[in-house]
């Protein structure tokens, strides 16, 4: 999964990655969904010993255009885990009193704490994104966000915090085609937003504020990785198996157990 990673201060182009790229599972979707299955019953232990470890914090990151798939991403990856130890946090537009705080404030109340696993569905990276291609700021204002996110994230990784982010990539035909679907769809018309017709005029603007992000905010404490999305089951496997392998290096064990318990027997 390495070649999804982005290397830190390598300059991005999002034309070189193909948003179709299913080439890591060779027999395709059907393997790739055997595959996802095996990666959710690994997920569901590892999540196990970091919930019962009560040391670690998982922070994962999720960004994309409209339909990219961040809600079907969280449905499909993550429903091994148990619920007492994950909790998603969606970032909207913010409300008055987030706006009059600076803008990491309403996300840093959201980050893991111990044992935990957190999922943003956006995060403070929509203040490079939105923000600066619908000018909400000034640009001296959000040019300087970036040095800011990874001084945050930094603080966070050296607190005890792990940090994976998944930019869910797909290509402006896609797009079409799920918005199309959207449409036609009578139980996903409510997800149809008109505004969205607006953000898609702005796909160019959008995909070199993406391409800002990717080479500016990728560190070695907080990777981005460049998840081919076009297939909804690679996508699915990509962002397992980076999880599987980031818990897996993590060395994560069971808490020692009270002493002499085989002595005890319950009656
Ligand atoms: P989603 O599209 O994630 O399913 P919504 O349709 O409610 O959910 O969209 C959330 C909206 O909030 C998006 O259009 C996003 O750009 C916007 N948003 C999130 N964070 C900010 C921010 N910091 N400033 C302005 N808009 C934001």
């Amino acid at each position: 999964m390495k070649t999804y990673r982005v290397s830190p201060g390598k300059k991005v182009s999002l034309r070189d990655h193909d948003a179709s790229d299913t080439s890591l599972v060779e027999g395709g979707k059907r393997d790739g969904e055997a595959r996802l299955a095996k990666l959710g019953a690994r997920l569901e232990e590892l999540q196990d010993l970091l919930y019962a470890g009560h040391q670690h914090k998982l922070l994962i990151v999720l960004q994309g255009m409209d339909t990219a798939g961040k809600d079907g991403a969280i449905r499909k990856v993550f429903d091994s885990m148990d619920p007492l130890g994950i909790r998603v946090a969606s970032f909207k537009v913010p409300t008055e009193v987030e706006l009059d705080h600076d803008f990491l404030w309403r996300v840093h109340q959201q980050v893991p704490g111990k044992g935990e696993v957190v999922v943003f569905n956006r995060s403070h990276y929509e203040d490079v994104l939105v923000v600066r291609v619908r000018d909400l700021v000034p640009k001296k204002v959000w040019r300087e966000r970036y040095d800011q996110i990874n001084d945050f994230e930094k603080l966070l990784a050296e607190t005890g915090t792990t940090i994976v982010k998944f930019f869910l990539h797909i290509d402006r035909d896609e797009q079409k085609e799920r918005l199309q679907a959207r449409l036609d769809d009578p139980a996903k018309r409510w997800k149809f937003r008109k505004g969205d017709l607006d953000d898609r005029k702005l796909w160019d603007d959008y995909q070199a504020a993406y391409e800002d992000v990717l080479s500016r905010t990728s560190t070695k404490w907080a990777p981005w990785y460049v998840v081919p999305a076009n297939a909804k089951w690679y996508r699915n496997v990509v962002i397992s198996q980076v999880l599987v392998d980031t818990l897996e290096g993590l060395g994560l064990k069971y808490p020692k157990a009270e002493e002499d318990l085989d002595s005890v027997r319950v009656d």
